[in-house]
């Protein structure tokens, strides 16, 4: 989601005469859009902010700034503590920029950490004309009211926002006008989605996903992240019945222990989670899953990390991302009893190992079969091209008439580390 709202940030500064660069001593002005989820990411602002030090000296007119959740939760401490800081804006407060930036040149220090009564959405500025890739982004729902005992998203992105459904077709439609033929849609919380719909009704996703099925030259459609107690039923039978919704679920359980799901506040178990996945794959019996684990939660005993190691052999995932419980300020867990480090590190590790195993077993099975696969970039070698597939593996293909945006059929030949090759049918 930092991506898209890196993207929209640009755009409503477009207005103000700003263009990107990607050297900071070109620079008139450097945003950093950050992420509070865990203590490495938040740490790594300040550490961001000392490297501007030297260029803020060097010239002086140049105005730094901090969005995203870091500033939402620290801003007013970054202002105080952070003299080089001209700017801290929260995530709900991006469609103000163009007036932050007017203030800044002045010479004033600004804070917004609003959340607004006006929606951001609305008054973004609509993205330019320009063609863009062959996939992209776009938030549909932002925001979470679950409140998971570990978690500081209700806090920084606040509660959960539906867009109205034809303001994301409209963007869709835009978007695949200009190039795109994948659209992954976002929010912390994408499958509780509930917007208005254009007949007066609040659409669930999967209706979302059917209209935008509709769209002509919209070949594929993802989204990203659920929570297992919104996958509702019409949503499972997309999985099914929708070709264009890809074969890709991302559905973190985060542990296999109903104890430590309860005092996480997840609001559901290691079995109906287990059972969930079986209605998806009765549903859709290739789909490749991923996942989210949190290891070394407060409390958590060998016997609950256990647990997680066989739900994880009991599902098998395609992917996974996973986490040493991090400590954030304001939540209910980092008031109790911590587990040692070392031995969180430990369970890491193990975890780590089970899910790549499972990972390289799912991904060798694609050899041999025939995929379809989306051309983004080109690869390594010459006339070499990267794609992903249906199930997200990125694939090789060394095929000089690919361009850039193609989908076409590939027998996959091998499967390496990272990645498969094939040969372009
Ligand atoms: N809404 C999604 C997740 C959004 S946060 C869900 O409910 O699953 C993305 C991931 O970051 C989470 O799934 C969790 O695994 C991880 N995460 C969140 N807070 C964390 C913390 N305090 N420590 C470690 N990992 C955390
Ligand atoms: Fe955080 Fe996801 Fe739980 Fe919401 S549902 S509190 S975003 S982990």
């Amino acid at each position: 989601m930092n991506v898209y709202d890196s993207e929209r940030m640009s755009e409503a500064l477009g207005g103000q005469g700003y263009v990107d660069t990607q050297t900071p001593e070109n620079a008139d002005m450097i945003l950093l859009n950050t992420c509070h989820i865990r203590e490495k990411a938040a740490e790594k602002v300040y550490s961001e902010l000392g490297r501007f030090k030297g260029l803020k000296a060097a010239k002086p007119d140049l105005k730094i700034g901090v969005a995203g959740c870091v500033a939402q939760a620290e801003g007013a401490e970054i202002i105080r503590r952070q003299p080089m800081v001209d700017l801290v804006v929260g995530p709900q407060s991006y469609h103000r920029l163009p007036d932050m930036e007017a203030q800044v040149q002045t010479g004033i220090r600004v804070l917004d950490t609003d959340f607004p009564e006006e929606t951001k959405f609305d008054r973004l500025a609509k993205r330019p004309k320009a063609m863009r890739g062959p996939t992209a982004f776009l938030t549909v729902q932002e925001g979470c009211d679950k409140f998971c005992t570990f978690c500081v998203v209700p806090y920084t992105r606040g509660v959960e926002v539906s867009r109205p459904a034809e303001r994301v077709l409209a963007e869709a439609r835009d978007l695949v006008d200009r190039g795109v033929r994948e659209i992954t849609l976002l929010g912390q919380n994408v499958n509780a989605y509930h917007g208005a719909g254009p007949d007066g009704a609040d659409w669930s996703l999967a209706r979302l996903i059917w209209a935008l099925d509709e769209i002509d030259g919209l070949e594929r459609i993802r989204f990203i992240t659920s929570h297992p107690n919104d996958m509702s039923d019409d949503l499972i039978a997309a999985h099914g019945e929708c070709a264009r919704l890809m074969p890709y679920l991302h559905l973190p359980v985060q542990s296999g222990s109903d104890k430590i799901l309860k005092q996480m506040n997840r609001g559901h178990t290691a079995e109906s989670y287990v059972r969930l996945i079986e209605r998806i794959r009765a549903a859709r019996p290739d789909i490749l899953l991923s996942g989210d684990f949190i290891v070394g939660f407060p409390e958590e005993t060998e016997a609950d990390f256990q647990d997680t190691l066989d739900l994880i052999s009991e599902v098998r995932y395609g992917h996974a991302y996973s986490f040493k419980y991090s400590a954030r300020p304001g939540t209910p867990a980092a008031e109790r009893v911590q587990v040692d480090a070392d031995q969180a590190n430990d369970r890491l590790q193990c975890l780590q190992a089970l899910i790549r195993r499972q990972q390289r077993d799912i991904q060798d099975t694609m050899v041999g079969r025939e995929l379809s696969v989306l051309f983004e970039k080109p690869g390594r070698k010459t006339g070499q091209m990267v794609g992903k597939s249906e199930y997200m593996h990125a694939v090789h293909v060394e095929d000089e008439t690919l361009a850039r945006g193609d989908i076409a059929p590939v027998r996959i030949v091998a499967s390496v580390s990272n990645s498969l090759s094939g040969e372009r049918i």
